[in-house]
This record gives structure tokens, sequence and C-alpha cells, in this order.
């Protein structure tokens, strides 16, 4: 029964997010972005950070929680046009507007919250805080957050969501080989939720189709849900330096969102001890 239950959950698990391993990898590369201002912070505490990554997933079954990390853009047109109030997004589409996403409000909301946490002075808040900014933030980045068709149902493609953000980064991705951008302050940070969805956005077509082919080339199972490791090594070959070119923006944008923070909350310097 208990081996069914852990069944079902695995099998009906997000379908809104990176994996959890990658928000870990886009919090290592937040942390490694930053200047020793803001990263003194984090002493100690970066395994706190990557656990805590993935929690808004876990607050699904508060039924407002799901739209927090998508925004389906097909419904309001142009994407050069998105709404950038809630009050715009209810103009152009009534009261749907919630049940389309609202990541880019969210991720405001929880930037304000990571500068009101670097004002307080406790570490273990700065933490939280910048864990729960950061999976919004990434999930921003996954080009099937911004579309209606978020998991190819609408294409006869079932299950690409899992097997782009999961799939592939379980089985290619090393934090670690992942370059570097160093962080930069951003005034305008609270405006740049938008362009980030855009570019994630024009993602979405190729992504599809190299689903596709993937498929077309090589074996499936008689169920058609397993994919074979010839899959993985198509889908991988042609999406790869997309998947990796993602996660490498969301944590230069996290790291952005941190340092910017900081500098909002008047360069506080941290009170935790670095490690001897
Ligand atoms: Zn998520």
């Amino acid at each position: 029964m208990r081996a069914l239950s852990l069944l079902m959950l695995v099998l009906t698990a997000p379908l809104w997010s990176w994996g959890d391993k990658g928000h870990r990898v886009v919090s290592i590369l937040a942390l490694r972005s930053l200047p020793p201002g803001p990263r003194a912070w984090f002493l100690g505490r970066e395994a706190e950070l990557c656990e805590h990554a993935s929690d808004p997933d876990h607050w699904k079954k508060d039924r407002k929680e799901g739209p927090r990390h998508f925004l389906d853009m097909e419904p309001y047109g142009d994407p050069e046009h998105l709404p950038r109030t809630l009050d715009e997004a209810k103009a152009k589409v009534g009261g749907d507007y919630y049940r389309l996403g609202v990541v880019p409000w969210i991720i405001q909301d929880r930037w304000r919250d990571l500068v009101e946490a670097f004002r307080s002075g406790d570490p273990a808040k700065v933490t939280l805080a910048t864990a729960i900014l950061g999976h919004y933030i990434a999930d921003a980045h996954v080009p099937l957050h911004t579309t209606v068709n978020h998991d190819g149902q609408l294409t006869d493609q079932r299950g690409v969501h899992s097997r782009w953000e999961t799939g592939l980064v379980e089985r290619y991705i090393v934090a670690e080989d992942l370059p570097i951008q160093p962080a930069q302050p951003d005034e305008a940070f609270l405006q740049r939720p938008w362009d980030w969805l855009v570019a994630s956005h024009g993602l979405v077509p190729q992504l599809l189709a190299d689903d596709r082919e993937a498929d077309r080339t090589t074996p499936q199972d008689s169920h058609g849900k397993q994919r074979s490791p010839a899959y993985w090594t198509v889908f991988w070959a042609r999406q790869g330096p997309v998947v990796e070119q993602q996660l490498q923006l969301a944590g230069k944008h996290l790291g952005d969102a941190i340092l910017s923070a900081w500098i909002a909350a008047g360069r506080p310097p941290s009170a935790a001890r670095p490690a001897s």
C-alpha cells in the first residue's frame, strides 16, 4: 500500500518546474556568481539553500500555488505586449487571468521578501527567501512554463515537459561543468521576468520539434511511455545546449536578484562567521 501511494506520488509529481536537481543547480550557480558582500550571508548555508529550492512544488495542495509557477502566453496574443500588472492581465483575459499563470508577479513579490530578509539581519531568513525566489526564477526559464501546450498535450507529445526539465537534467547535467557569469546589479530587476519569459517562449517550437524528431528516429516501447536510450541520446544532442543555457541564465538571474536585493537593503554586512 505504501509502495502504491509512493508510486502515485511519483506519477502525479508536479509538472510545473525543473526537477529537484534543476533547482539545486540553479541555486549553486547563483551562489557562485555572487561577490563577497552578499555571498557572506550564505556561508555554511549552501546545503540549506539547495534543500529548500523545490519547496514551492510541495505547496500545491493549495490550489492557488500551481499558477504561480508559469505564464501561459498565447491567450495574451503578441508576447511583446504581455500585461505588466495583474489589472492589465485581467482587462485582457477577464477572470481567467489567474489560471493562466502569474509567475512574473510572484517573482516581484518574492524579490521584495528577499529585500526585507536582508533588512532583518537574519541569514536563515535570507537563505529561505532566496530559495523561494530562486524557485520561481528558475521556472520562468523553462520554455514549457510559457505555453498552453505545457505538456505537449496539444501536439500528441504528452510527457515532454518532464522529459525536458527532469529527464535531460537528471541524465546529463553536471553543475560543476557549467560556466559562471558574475552577478550584476540591476536597478530594473522587477521588469526582467517578462524578458526571460519571452525568451523562454521563443524556444518552445524547436523543443517540441526535437522531441518529435527523437521519437521519430528511435525505437519506442509498445506503450510509448518509456523512452529508449537512443531517444535520450538524440534529444540531448539537440536540446542539451538549450537546457544548459537556461540553467545558466536562471543561475545568473538569481545571482543578479540577490545582489540587487542586497543593494536595495542598503548593503548590510552579514553577521554570519565565515567557516574557518
Ligand atoms: Zn515549480
